[in-house]
């Protein structure tokens, strides 16, 4: 029997295990290789690889690092052990074991750490243990809604939006018994899918059904990246991960360094994702406009809706509800204006716009790859498709020296498309999508600039929505640049940094012709200076420079500039309690992801939805535990 110390039982997590690309079985292959067990094996100093037993050991993370910094490119595991596992596979490497010493960020002790669940599990959990709390407690077998019995009448709560934080927020609730109404004005994927082609393809934008509209919110046509800055391998990010698997999302994304599904992959994972919440009771309500909150006393009671498609049975209908969770996006301005009709404070925030700029995916292949370029074999070689992410600090100019600002790359969507976001003919805005295996022929990214209330103010913006009326500001103007009929106005880059607008053709004159672009409805040529204020246009101007200098060949005669970019994250917050989420200006009103200020990207609005679920849950008296 192998006796071993305590301090060395558990799972150990092996940091930084580094494979060539010619070792490695490629970027799809997600199961312990020989060649990573011999890494594993070097940190062990475990004589014979083949010897470890590939079942003790799990990937939990998969990267691939190109940085020119590096010798050679290669891809970069995080290992979990599982010692137990391992001693009974192989008992002799106990020896080696114990003499393993914790070196932060290269080997770390991690004794018994609970794993996490997808959120229906963790939710069937907790409701195991209110159930065995109230059978002790009382003596008798308890309800699954902790003390209530099973007959009280269920709490009606109305979820407005069904982006990531709508849906996230449904599933918690719904989960916990509540009785949900999901409200949401665009068209499930199915229909929507058909307005967004005719939008595409025969220029008709349905105000009500398009990028930003409809069911699973603004990410649902997207590149689908899961990336997060809220902490990768936090419980919440990992739990949500977990139940976008349980709804059809590849394992991969559980380990990929970049995770990332794509429009394709996003819309099955949708239509199980309702037909789960459906199950569960959800009254799912599409083409359903929220058009005024109910407020009596200083509480909200219910929602005004009405048809938004034009199909429904009803013209107006008010709703009454216990609680309303408000889940709409930035996209949704007429509801910043609902809530300012009721007093509700929102304050103006801080965030950036600019430009997105698109190059041909082979030339950012060779800028980030160099020879290996040809591996990626449009997403199905052994390495990804090159991305990549720069940030450069610009110092304000003499007027302006108070307000350093930073412009950086945003939503980069290698093997990509630009399509346009505008939700209303007048306004143009644009962002980026692409599908899994991302083999369009080209890359593209936001160039944006922080912008803050100076800005707005300098331009006669004034009060909470000041930063909307300024994206509405520089929308309108690319929308006449453009021409209408949503045509994007573009400019090379290096007539962008030149000052010169570029031409169609470039016979007997000195700027750069437009190259091609994967834009669907059409660009015209336009000096993009005269877009944004000067301080913006020199700072991207300064920021592209000294990202060329770090990606060299970033500024290309085929790279293209298109405006605009106004919707890299939320103009305005929605105060509200920290830990119930609960409005600070009118109780039963919970506002949640993107576009209430609380998130920026796919997984922080789910995260985030996910917690006010939670915290609804346990003010309704559905959740006991912990938050
Ligand atoms: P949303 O997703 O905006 O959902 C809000 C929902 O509320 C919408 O469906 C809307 O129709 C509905 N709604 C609004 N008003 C009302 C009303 N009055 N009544 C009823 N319903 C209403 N993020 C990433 O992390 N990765 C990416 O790759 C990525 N790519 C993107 C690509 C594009 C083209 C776009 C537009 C966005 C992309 N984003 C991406 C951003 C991401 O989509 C958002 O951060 C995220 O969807 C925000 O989630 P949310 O639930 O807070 O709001």
């Amino acid at each position: 029997e192998t006796q071993i110390d305590d301090k060395f039982k558990g799972f150990w997590r092996l940091f930084k295990l580094c494979v060539s690309i010619d070792r490695d079985p490629g970027k799809d292959f997600l199961d312990v290789s020989d060649a990573l067990l011999e890494e594993v094996a070097k940190v062990l100093e475990f004589p014979v690889a083949s010897m470890l037993p590939p079942e003790a050991f799990a990937i939990l993370r998969k990267s691939f690092d190109a940085r020119k910094s590096q010798k050679e490119p290669k891809f970069v595991y995080t290992v979990e052990m599982d010692v137990d596992k391992l001693l009974n596979l192989e008992p002799r490497t106990w020896d080696f074991i114990s003499r393993l010493e914790p070196k932060i960020g290269l080997i770390e002790h991690t004794p018994h750490e609970k794993a996490v669940g997808d959120l229906v599990s963790v939710i069937h959990d907790n409701k195991k243990l209110d159930q065995d709390r109230v059978h002790v407690e009382n003596g008798h077998s308890g309800s699954l809604n902790g003390s209530k019995s099973p007959t009280a009448k269920k709490p009606k709560i109305a979820v407005v939006g069904s982006g990531p934080a709508g849906l996230f927020a449904s599933l918690v609730l719904a989960e916990f018994g509540a009785d949900v109404t999901l409200i949401e004005r665009g068209q499930p994927v199915e229909q929507r899918g058909r307005d967004i082609g005719a939008l595409v393809v025969r220029r008709i934008l349905q105000s009500e059904s398009n990028f930003c509209f409809g069911e699973g919110g603004a990410g649902t046509w997207s590149d689908g990246k899961l990336v997060t800055r809220i902490g990768r391998n936090s419980g919440s990010v990992l739990s949500v991960m977990k139940t976008l698997v349980q709804f059809g999302a590849p394992e991969s994304i559980l380990v990929d360094g970049k995770p990332h599904l794509g429009t394709d992959r996003l819309i099955p994972l949708l239509r199980n994702f309702r037909k789960h919440l459906q199950d569960l009771g959800v009254n799912i309500r599409f083409g359903t406009r929220v058009d005024d909150l109910i407020v009596e006393n200083s509480h909200v009671v219910g929602v005004n809706v009405s048809d938004s498609s034009g199909r429904l049975p009803f013209s107006n209908e008010k709703l009454g509800f216990d609680a309303v969770v408000l889940a709409v996006g930035h996209s949704a301005r007429d509801v910043y204006k609902v809530l300012l009709s009721h007093n509700i404070e929102l304050l103006p925030k801080d965030f950036a716009v600019g430009l997105r700029i698109e190059h041909p995916q082979e030339l950012i292949n060779s800028i980030q790859y160099s020879k290996l370029a040809n591996e990626v074999r449009n997403g199905r070689g052994k390495i990804p498709v090159a991305d990549y992410k720069v940030v450069e600090y610009v110092k304000g100019d003499d007027k302006d020296t108070s307000q350093p600002r930073s412009c950086y790359s945003f939503c980069m969507c290698p093997g990509g498309q630009v399509v346009v976001t505008s939700v209303n003919p007048s306004e143009l805005c644009i962002n980026g999508m692409s599908f899994s295996r991302r083999s369009s022929k080209w890359a593209n990214a936001a160039l944006a600039v922080t912008v803050s209330q100076k800005d707005f103010s300098a331009l006669g913006f004034h009060g909470p929505l000041a930063g909307v009326e300024f994206q509405r500001e520089f929308e309108q103007r690319a929308a006449n640049m453009g021409g209408g009929n949503f045509v994007v106005p573009v400019q090379t880059v290096k007539d962008f940094m030149d000052n010169k607008v570029s031409v169609k053709k470039a016979l007997f004159v000195s700027a750069t012709s437009l190259p091609s672009s994967s834009y669907r409805l059409g660009v015209k040529a336009a000096n993009l200076h005269e877009l944004f204020p000067i301080h913006i246009t020199e700072a991207l101007q300064h920021s592209v420079s000294v990202f060329d200098q770090e990606l060299p060949g970033f500024i290309s005669d085929d790279a293209l500039l298109h405006g605009v970019e106004t919707r890299t994250s939320s103009p305005v917050q929605i105060p509200r309690n920290p830990e119930t989420f609960e409005s600070t200006s009118v109780g039963g009103l919970y506002p949640v992801g993107e576009g209430a200020g609380y998130a920026g990207g796919i997984v922080s609005a789910a995260v985030d939805g996910m917690y006010a679920g939670f915290a609804l849950a346990k003010r309704l008296n559905l959740y006991k535990g912990e938050i």
